[in-house]
C-alpha cells in the first residue's frame, strides 16, 4: 500500500510500546500516548483512528479503555471510524473494549510488521473478521485470567473451579476457538461461570 489518496489520513496511536510501521507513512499522524492521541483526535479531522496496543501490558489496559471511552463520547471523535490492534485475543480486555464502543479489532501476529493501511483497508471494507463480536465469539466464557506479573497472567478454567491451568494446545485450539462449544467442561461446568 503506497498510495494514501484512497485511504485519506489516519491518526495512529501506539502505546505503551512503539512499533515499527511498514508501508508509507504519508497521511499518518503518529501519537505515542493516550493523551496525545486524544488531543490529536479532537484537534484535526481524520478519516480514521487506529490504536496499536500491546496486549500483555496489564497495567496499561485501563488507559486503553479510558481512551476508547473518551473517543466514543467526544462529539469531535465519536463519528470517526476506529480500530484497535492487539497482539492476541483476551476475553476480559475485549469485553471492556466492546462496552466502551469499540467495533473493530485487528489481531496481529507476534512478529508481523505493523501496516496501518492494510488494517485500514480491511476495516473500511467492514471485514466481519475484524468485528469485536466475532473475536468474542471465539473465546470461551469460562476463561479466567489472574495477573501474576506486569505482563503475565495465569489462565484457568472457570468451569473447573479455576483448578485447571490452561495453556498449550488446549488453550490455543479449544478455549480460544469455536471448538470451546464442544468442550466437556463448557458443556458440564462444575460451577456457574
Ligand atoms: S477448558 Fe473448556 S470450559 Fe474451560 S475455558 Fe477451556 S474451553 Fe472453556
Amino acid at each position: 500500500m503506497g498510495s494514501t489518496a484512497a485511504n485519506g489520513n489516519l491518526l495512529v496511536c501506539q502505546f505503551p510500546q512503539t512499533l515499527a510501521l511498514e508501508g508509507s507513512t504519508n497521511g499518518l499522524t503518529i501519537a505515542r500516548s493516550p493523551v496525545s492521541c486524544m488531543d490529536a483526535a479532537v484537534s484535526n479531522a481524520y478519516e480514521g483512528i487506529l490504536i496499536y496496543f500491546s496486549t500483555p501490558q496489564i497495567g496499561a489496559r485501563d488507559s486503553l479503555i479510558d481512551l476508547c471511552a473518551d473517543l466514543n463520547k467526544n462529539p469531535l471523535s465519536r463519528h470517526t471510524h476506529r480500530c484497535v490492534s492487539l497482539e492476541y485475543r483476551h476475553r476480559g480486555l475485549l469485553t471492556k473494549l466492546s462496552e466502551v464502543g469499540v467495533t473493530y479489532v485487528d489481531i496481529r501476529l507476534p512478529n508481523e510488521a505493523a501496516n496501518p493501511w492494510r488494517i485500514w483497508e480491511r476495516s473500511m471494507a467492514w471485514d466481519t473478521i475484524l468485528r469485536i463480536e466475532s473475536h468474542l465469539s471465539q473465546l470461551c466464557p469460562f476463561l479466567h485470567y489472574e495477573p501474576i506479573s506486569e505482563t503475565n497472567e495465569l489462565i484457568t478454567c472457570g468451569a473447573y473451579r479455576n483448578r485447571m491451568v490452561l495453556g498449550g494446545t488446549r488453550l490455543r485450539d479449544v478455549c480460544q476457538t469455536e471448538t470451546h462449544l464442544h468442550c466437556e467442561y463448557y458443556l458440564n461446568p462444575l460451577i456457574a461461570k
